[in-house]
């Protein structure tokens, strides 16, 4: 067994954590969610970081990267802010998709976009009365000869508002077909006649802002249909393992910042003439959640090693996402009680943290759907 990163990945790990204390420290991420601002420049620095064609194998033209060098970016990004890691998985995850399932012309249509970070996809699984259960999606796709038109609502869609989006929609287009089946994937541009987009304000992850997606009889050229007609739901279940593990390591990037800042601010602060960390009272529960955050980012490590090494990871890909989204709402309501006062300021980047943290259990599956999944592999549940 080995635990330590090699040259490289440990080359790699210190080039994105030096990019983030110069390009995105948490006081500027902070600063562009409380603006709803996208930083496009930050963007374009990724993407000359060569980090958008990481995932991609080097035989398409890509960096050829594992998962694990994939997750180390994704965690020293989310340092910053998990939206930031989520600016840039967001992309990629639906990116391999269109990679894995795309036609030879798709690929290469959308190959320099894919590699270069042009695009800015969004992905559009979720709907007013489909969250968790995806499957019972409604939106609609009728086969109208070289097209489709698209009618329904999406909810939740991240990034869709953004410039030049790509929406990839998972669309009905057998409503006759039993709910896991019927179901196809069509990418939509979102300035496409008839199509609405109205932002919902939420508690955070504002960078991206979140969606509502409406589509008006929207003409969807043929070519835009990824993978097989009626047969998406596979396409959207074999990405989740890949996209568990990975925001399951910016999980664990996120709670080690907060774990740091709340760390710093023990030791400076002091009551009773002396730091308030050396109270037992503070050093216990953090070093308690420092013992969490480590047992995370290896179960992170594990599942992004065993998609290397082509092993199936449902269960240590949910197992992952769980502990690592709870460490970190963990973390965030530590930090609150360490910082106390000065936390609940609005403007300390801890009042930041505690805000963001709330939706790591929420999106990408719901912390009870991982748990669902971890007995099902145990034999206990069939759902
Ligand atoms: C900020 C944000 C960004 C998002 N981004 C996207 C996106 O880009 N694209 C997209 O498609 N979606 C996105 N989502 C949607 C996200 O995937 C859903 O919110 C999530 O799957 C949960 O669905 P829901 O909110 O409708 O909750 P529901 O499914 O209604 O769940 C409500 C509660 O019931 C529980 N529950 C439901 N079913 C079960 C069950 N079988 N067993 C046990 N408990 C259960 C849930 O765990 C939860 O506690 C985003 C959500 C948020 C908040």
């Amino acid at each position: 067994m080995q635990f330590a990163l090699s040259e490289e990945q440990t080359l790699l790990q210190d080039t994105a954590r030096a990019f983030v204390d110069k390009h995105c420290p948490p006081e500027l991420a902070k600063e562009w969610d409380e603006t709803d601002h996208f930083p496009w420049p930050l963007w374009k620095r990724m993407a000359e970081m060569g980090w958008f064609a990481l995932p991609y194998p080097e035989t398409w033209g890509g960096g050829g990267g594992s998962p694990l060098e994939i997750c180390l970016i994704a965690e020293a990004l989310a340092r910053a802010s998990l939206d930031v890691a989520m600016a840039y998985v967001g992309t990629f995850i639906p990116g391999l998709t269109i990679h894995r399932y795309g036609n030879d012309e798709q690929r290469e249509r959308f190959k320099p976009g894919l590699l270069e970070g042009e695009y800015r996809i969004a992905v559009a699984i979720s709907e007013p009365d489909a969250g968790s259960d995806a499957a019972a999606l409604r939106c609609a796709a009728t086969d109208e000869g070289d097209h489709f038109v698209v009618n329904g609502q999406k909810a939740w869609c991240t990034g869709a508002g953004l410039p030049g989006a790509l929406i990839a929609a998972y669309v009905r287009t057998d409503p006759a077909a039993p709910k896991h089946r019927g179901i196809s994937l069509l990418l939509i541009p979102n300035d496409l006649e008839g199509v609405q987009i109205r932002r919902t304000p939420t508690l955070a992850r504002h960078l991206l802002g979140t969606n509502e997606v409406f589509f008006d009889n929207v003409s969807v050229p043929k070519e835009n249909l990824i993978g097989p007609i009626h047969g998406a739901f596979s396409l959207l279940m074999s990405g989740l393992d890949m996209e568990k593990t990975v925001m399951a390591a910016a999980y664990t990037g996120v709670a080690q910042s907060t774990m740091d800042e709340m760390l710093a601010y023990s030791k400076q602060r002091s009551q009773f003439d002396r730091p308030i960390g050396t109270f037992q009272a503070l050093a216990h529960p953090m070093a308690d959640l420092q013992t969490e955050i480590d047992a995370a980012r290896l179960l992170a490590y594990r599942a992004a090693w065993m998609i290397s090494a082509g092993q199936p990871c449902t269960r240590e890909a949910a197992m992952a996402k769980l502990k690592c989204s709870e460490t970190y709402v963990a973390a965030a309501r530590l930090g609150m009680q360490v910082l106390a006062g000065h936390g609940f300021a609005t403007e300390s980047v801890m009042s930041f943290r505690w805000r963001e943290s709330i939706v790591a259990t929420i999106s990408g599956g719901t912390s009870q759907i991982q748990r669902n999944a971890v007995a099902k592999s145990m034999g206990l549940t069939t759902y």
